[in-house]
C-alpha cells in the first residue's frame, strides 16, 4: 500500500509502498477514508517531545485523526465487524488498567499514541488494536471528512472546555490559539452557552474564530497586552482560559487572562524552544486561588455524548474543515504549518 512517512526529522515526507498491515488477534485493519492533519503531526515531524520520551522512531507513518472501513478482522474481535465505519481516539488505550477502568482511558497506563508510537492513516490502510475498546462507530449523518478531526483536535476540546475546564453557561471563556483544537474549542464553549473571546496572531484565524461564535477577538500581533484586553473585554478576567498553543507566550497570556477563581486549561504541548518547562505567575495563582490543569485527549467513555451532540447537529465538526487534499500533498501542508499559516482543519480524502 502506498503510506506517506518521516524518513528524517524536518525532511519531505516520502511517498513509499509498504507491506499491507494485518490484524493481531484483537486488532482490526481499515481502509482509511479520512485522515485529518494536526499540528502534532507537524510536532512528530521536526522530532520534538524527546524531552517526555515521546520522539517518534522512524520510519513513521502520521496520520492520528481517521476515519476508515473495516476490511480484516482479528479472530478475538466481538464487536466490530468487516464494512463498518468507524473512528478512534488517538490515544489507543488497553480497557484493562485502572484508569481505563475508571473512565480515563485518555490517561491509560499502556498507551499506543496512532501515528507517533504505532503507524497511522496517512496511508491507504491502518491497523487498530484492541479493537472492541478502541474503535468508535461514525454515525451515519457525519461524512468520513467531517468525522476525522473528532480522532483527535474536536474531541480534544471537548474534553478541554466540558471535561477539564467545567465550561458552565455564562462564563466568559478565552481561547488562546485558534487553530484547529483552539476553533473546535471556540465552537464547543459557546455550544455550552458561554460567552468567548479569541486570541491569535493570525486576522484570517480570528476571523472563523467569529464565524464559530467568539464575541470578541483579540489580534496579538498588534495589541502588546493581551492578558489586559482580556480583562477588559471580560469585565475582569475569564472564567476560564485555555492554551490551544504551547509556547512561553500563550501559557503565561492564558494564567494572566483569569479573574480569580479562574482555570487555565493547558492543551497544546510545548516546542523544542521551551521542551515542556514555562515559568508560571505563581503568586498570581496563590493570591486568585487559580487552577491550573492540563487536558489530553478524550476519554473514550465520553464518545458517546460527544457524537450524539454531533448527530443532532449541536456541534458541527464539519463547519471547522477548511481544505481536503490527496495523501501526497499532505507534506507540504505540514510545511506550512512551521509558519502558521494554515486555517482551520486539513483533511487527506485521496489516498
Ligand atoms: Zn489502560
Ligand atoms: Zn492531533
Amino acid at each position: 500500500m502506498k503510506a506517506a512517512q518521516i524518513v528524517e526529522y524536518g525532511a519531505p515526507l516520502e511517498l513509499r509502498q509498504v507491506p499491507d498491515p494485518t490484524p493481531d488477534s484483537d486488532g482490526v485493519v481499515l481502509e482509511v477514508l479520512a485522515t485529518g492533519i494536526c499540528r502534532s503531526d507537524w510536532h512528530a515531524w521536526m522530532g520534538d517531545w524527546g524531552w517526555m520520551g515521546g520522539q517518534v522512531a522512524l520510519p513513521r507513518t502520521l496520520g492520528h485523526e481517521i476515519v476508515g472501513t473495516v476490511r480484516a478482522v482479528g479472530p478475538e474481535v466481538r464487536g466490530v465487524r468487516g464494512g463498518d465505519r468507524v473512528t478512534t481516539p488517538f490515544h489507543l488505550a488497553c480497557g484493562a488498567c485502572g484508569y481505563c477502568r475508571s473512565g480515563q482511558a485518555n490517561v491509560c497506563d499502556n498507551m499506543q499514541v496512532l501515528g507517533f508510537w504505532c503507524d497511522g492513516g496517512y496511508a491507504e490502510y491502518v491497523h487498530i488494536a484492541n479493537a472492541d475498546f478502541n474503535c468508535v462507530p461514525v454515525p451515519e449523518e457525519l461524512t468520513p471528512v467531517a468525522a476525522s478531526a473528532i480522532g483527535c483536535r474536536f474531541m480534544t476540546a471537548f474534553h478541554a472546555v466540558t471535561g477539564q475546564g467545567r465550561v458552565r453557561p455564562g462564563e466568559w471563556v478565552a481561547v488562546h490559539g485558534v487553530g484547529g483544537v483552539g476553533l473546535a474549542a471556540v465552537q464547543i464553549a459557546c455550544a455550552a452557552g458561554a460567552s468567548v473571546v479569541a486570541v491569535d496572531i493570525d486576522a484570517g484565524k480570528l476571523a472563523l474564530a467569529k464565524e464559530q461564535g467568539a464575541v470578541h477577538t483579540i489580534d496579538a500581533s498588534v495589541e502588546q497586552d493581551v492578558p489586559a484586553a482580556v480583562q477588559e473585554v471580560t469585565g475582569g478576567g475569564a472564567h476560564v482560559s485555555l492554551d490551544a498553543l504551547g509556547t512561553g507566550t500563550t501559557v503565561v497570556n492564558s494564567v494572566r487572562s483569569l479573574r480569580k477563581r479562574g482555570r487555565h486549561v493547558q492543551v497544546g504541548l510545548t516546542s523544542a524552544a521551551d521542551a515542556g518547562e514555562i515559568a508560571l505567575p505563581m503568586d498570581l495563582i496563590t493570591i486568585g486561588e487559580l487552577s491550573i490543569v492540563g487536558s489530553h485527549g478524550n476519554p473514550h467513555s465520553r464518545y458517546p455524548e460527544l457524537l450524539s451532540l454531533v448527530a443532532s447537529g449541536r456541534l458541527t465538526p464539519q463547519t471547522l474543515v477548511q481544505r481536503t487534499v490527496s495523501l501526497d500533498r499532505a507534506g507540504e501542508v505540514l510545511s506550512a504549518m512551521s509558519d502558521f499559516t494554515t486555517n482551520g482543519i486539513t483533511v487527506i480524502d485521496r489516498f
